[in-house]
This record gives structure tokens, C-alpha cells and sequence, in this order.
């Protein structure tokens, strides 16, 4: 080989060689680039998972806020219900001896027990308060007669009468002869004597009424047994 040729095998050589650096210092800048951006993602997932979890905590947090604030808030309502059904307890027990009682009301039950009648009325619990006006609404000088209807023709009589009713049958007794026995056809000897009358209002005979009465007569109050049996001779009441 030549010296010529020698150069130039080594001119070769070292281009060889030169472009054999540079393709490795190439690889070398890749495999950096590459490690580069590796890192860069694997940083930017960690951040995002810290930021994740962090947020993640703070959302816990705020829930636990939320829900530690609604039980206080329960807690509370619950304390003033309480405090409430106290009040009203103690309120019951202050004005409840002394404002309430019993009293019987409606019907008597009726119990038959053995040879033994016990007659049982219903206790009703009402405020004293209530009796105090009744009290008052009851005086002692409240009328004690059965006043006529306002509606019936015999209160109409009976007002535009001059007489009070005994001065009228005293008068109607003067004139009449066999006033109230059974040859006086004229006026009711059944209801003269007894007050009532089967008849009533359609009775073909007069019926005296008195301006006042110790017997108070309620219509179709009784209802017995020998009323249903025999109802055409039911007393009526008029
Ligand atoms: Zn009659």
C-alpha cells in the first residue's frame, strides 16, 4: 500500500469515526430528550394526583362541615322541643289542679250486676274556668215555668189575652155550669186536669194554658217500651 492510499484509508477511517461520534453524541441527545420528557410527564401525573388529593380533602372537610353544622342544627331543634314539652308541662301542672276537674256528664250507664244496680256516669275532665260562667249564666231567679212555644196558636191566644190564664179559667169556670166535668163539652177536661192531651193541637175541645209550671213537659222525651207496644195510646203532649 501506498503512502497515498495509506492517507486515505486513514482520512476514511477518521470520517468513519467522526460520523460514528456524532451518531452517538445524536443517540445520546435523544435518549435524553426522551428521559426528559418521561420525567416531565411522571411530574405532571404526581402533581395532578397531589392536586387530586388534595381537593379530594377538601371536599371531605366541607362535608364534614356540612354535616357537623346539620346535627348541631338537630340538636338545637331537638333542645328547644324539649325546653318546649317542658314549658307546657310545667304550664299543665301550674294552672291544672287548680283550673281543672271532673265532672259528670250525659247519660248514666246503666250496670246490672247481680242483685246490684250500679249507675255509672261518664267523668269529664273541663276547666274550672267553664263552671264559673255557668254559675253565672244560672242565676237563681231564672223562671222555672214551661212557657208555650212562640210558634203555636195558643201562644198568640195567650198573648193577646187581657186575662192571665188562672183569671181566665176562674172567669170561664164563673160562666160555664159544669165547667171541667164530663157534661162540659166545650173544653178539655183530660188536659184541665192532667196538662197534656192525646189530641194536642187538633183536639176539637179547648185546652187552657198555664202562664207558668213546676212540671216541664218535653215532647217525645220518652220513648219506653209501652210506647211501641201501644202507640195509639201514647201519650201526646202538647
Ligand atoms: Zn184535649
Amino acid at each position: 500500500m501506498s503512502r497515498k492510499e495509506k492517507r486515505k484509508a486513514m482520512k476514511k477511517m477518521k470520517r468513519k469515526q467522526t460520523r460514528k461520534e456524532l451518531a452517538l453524541k445524536e443517540q445520546e441527545l435523544i435518549n435524553m430528550e426522551q428521559e426528559e420528557a418521561k420525567r416531565s410527564v411522571s411530574v405532571r401525573i404526581m402533581f395532578e394526583e397531589r392536586e387530586r388529593a388534595w381537593t379530594e380533602a377538601m371536599e371531605i372537610r366541607k362535608q364534614k362541615r356540612i354535616e357537623h353544622e346539620e346535627e348541631e342544627r338537630r340538636n338545637k331543634a331537638l333542645e328547644d322541643e324539649e325546653l318546649s314539652r317542658k314549658q307546657q308541662i310545667k304550664n299543665a301542672n301550674d294552672d291544672g289542679e287548680d283550673d281543672w276537674e271532673y265532672v259528670e256528664e250525659g247519660p248514666a250507664e246503666i250496670i246490672w250486676k247481680e242483685n246490684e244496680v250500679l249507675v255509672k256516669k261518664k267523668r269529664v275532665k273541663v276547666p274550672k274556668r267553664n263552671k264559673d260562667q255557668q254559675s253565672i249564666k244560672e242565676d237563681s231567679d231564672r223562671p222555672t215555668s214551661n212557657p208555650l212555644p212562640p210558634q203555636s196558636e195558643a201562644f198568640d191566644d195567650y198573648k193577646n189575652a187581657s186575662l192571665s190564664a188562672q183569671q181566665l179559667i176562674e172567669t170561664v169556670a164563673e160562666q160555664v155550669p159544669h165547667f171541667g166535668t164530663e157534661q162540659d163539652k166545650d173544653h178539655c177536661t183530660f188536659h184541665l186536669k192532667t196538662g197534656a192531651c192525646r189530641f194536642g193541637q187538633h183536639c176539637s175541645r179547648v185546652h187552657f194554658y198555664p202562664d207558668k209550671s213546676c212540671t216541664l213537659l218535653i215532647k217525645n222525651m220518652y220513648n219506653g217500651p209501652g210506647l211501641t207496644w201501644k202507640q195509639d195510646e201514647g201519650l201526646e203532649v202538647c
